[in-house]
């Protein structure tokens, strides 16, 4: 009878010493003081080059060397971008859990390939997708794949939107390719998100294949603008994109009757709802994606809003066939492949993969429905914390505060850019400048669960202080 430790019981990982223990507890120590440190790095690029720089040895170094080595010389380069008061681009936090969950990933080392590789991989994937179409409010019996992000998210649900639209018109564009292919053209807001573009030009549609519509006032779509645009430019197989989340202004297209107009011109919706998707989740925010249920493929990030740490993305296809059709593949070898539902490396552009599905599987289980909810309510309250606290001040906020966005106006071009350096080299918080409509402005993002609005309220003076 075996009679030995029980794998993984506490008696044979009790080495106080494991490298590992040493790296959990740098881990640890870093997030005790990120409310505390300083929110920019110490030290730039050029000035880290010497410590990751010179010869590579050799001769190897013990582990733990390595391990200290590495800590000393990137500790002066790290940002608190998981801290409270970081409010630059769109960045979440970490929740504790989830950040648990992806040391532990590490330290198993799954290959997320399929179920032959890692059962648990896979089903941690197929439990958090359950719970991820439940809270966004997309139907139950879409696919899911955990992705890198938005990025990797948009490129998979338009793949998706590709290959439905062409074989509408019997053109097989996994084999034939686009040379010689029905004409598609792509319809989406001209404030779309970058990324949108990047996939349709890794797609081989070309940027050019975009027929541009209007947004409104707050950088939602003008759906008036995408009846007349889908009526009035060479029709073609057509995909329709919507955002959830205007990465400015945090503005959300109007998804129900921009599903319902694309439908009735026979387009695919996809839907890039990286952070702004997440307003389904909250009671007082899901009026802002009503109808999202209707669209075709959606793209969501766990690591902004949902705290997950990187990379974690989420892409659902409303045609599980499809969504495979569009990105799996298979060979003789690969045993687990090809029988049974897609799953893992079949619903995204990964084959060997981290085992994403822990993570997030985490922080929903940190979190709870209700703690989810809190957490995108309470930052858009936050926001429009830090939007009256600004606007007190005597600055312009200049977007409609409808999510965790705002955007700042302090002045000249010059005058935004030695506000945002003092800021940004004070080391109270950070946020980053944008450009929209032709203004230079300060732009704010709340996405992480740890901001309080003492966060806000030292920001807010920091910033007003900068701007005087
Ligand atoms: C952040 C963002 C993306 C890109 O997501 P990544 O996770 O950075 O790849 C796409 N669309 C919108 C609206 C975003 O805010």
């Amino acid at each position: 009878m075996h009679t030995g430790p029980t794998p993984g019981a506490a008696g044979e990982v009790g080495q106080a010493d494991h490298v590992l223990h040493r790296a959990a507890r740098y881990a640890a120590d870093f997030r005790a003081g990120l409310a505390d440190r300083p929110v920019t790095a110490r030290l730039d690029v050029d000035a880290l080059a010497d410590a990751f720089g010179g010869a590579l040895p050799a001769t190897g170094s013990p582990p733990h060397d390595v391990l200290d080595a590495l800590v000393a010389a990137a500790e002066p380069g790290l940002m608190a971008t998981a801290g409270p008061r970081y409010f630059g681009f769109v960045i979440g936090g970490a929740l504790e859990a989830a950040t648990a969950a992806d040391i532990v990933a590490a330290g198993w080392d799954q290959c997320a390939f399929n179920t032959a590789l890692s059962p648990a991989a896979m089903a941690a994937e197929a439990g958090a997708g359950t719970w991820l179409k439940d809270l966004l409010g997309i139907p139950g019996s879409a696919s899911v794949g955990f992705v890198t992000g938005g990025q990797e998210a948009n490129t998979v649900g338009l793949a998706a939107a590709r290959h439905h639209v062409l074989s509408e018109v019997g053109w097989d564009v996994e084999r034939h390719g686009l040379a010689g292919a029905p004409t598609i053209r792509i319809v989406a807001s001209e404030e779309r998100h970058a990324t949108i573009d990047r996939a349709v030009r890794l797609l081989g549609l070309g940027t050019d294949a975009i027929a541009p519509v209007r947004a409104g006032d707050n950088g939602a779509m003008d759906v008036g603008d995408l009846e007349r645009v889908l009526a009035d430019t060479p029709a073609g197989q057509t995909i329709v994109c919507l955002q959830a989340g205007n990465v400015n202004t945090g503005a959300c297209d109007d998804l129900r009757a921009g599903c319902d107009i694309a439908h009735d011109h026979g387009a695919w919706v996809h839907v890039d709802g990286a952070f702004g998707l997440w307003a389904a989740a909250s009671p007082t925010t899901r009026h802002l994606v009503a109808g999202l249920e209707a669209a075709d493929s959606w793209g969501c990030d766990g690591h902004k809003w949902l705290n997950v740490p990187y990379d974690a993305g989420y892409v659902f296809c409303s045609r599980p066939g499809t969504h495979a059709a569009a990105v799996s593949y298979t060979a003789a070898y690969l045993t687990g492949s090809g029988s049974g539902p897609a799953v893992g490396a079949d619903l995204t552009l990964g084959s060997s993969r981290r085992a994403r599905g822990f993570a997030t599987w985490a922080a929903l289980r940190q979190l709870g429905r209700d703690g989810i909810a809190d957490v995108i309510e309470r930052c858009c309250m936050l926001a429009r914390r830090f939007a009256d606290g600004l606007a007190a001040g005597g600055l312009e906020v200049v977007n409609d505060v409808v999510l965790n966005q705002v955007l700042v106006a302090v002045g000249s071009e010059a005058e935004t850019e030695r506000v945002l350096s003092l800021v940004q080299r004070g080391g109270i918080c950070w946020l980053g400048g944008t450009t929209w409509r032709g203004q230079r402005l300060l732009r704010v993002s709340v996405a992480n669960a740890a901001t309080t609005e003492g966060d806000v309220d030292r920001s807010v003076a920091e910033i007003l202080a900068a701007a005087r």
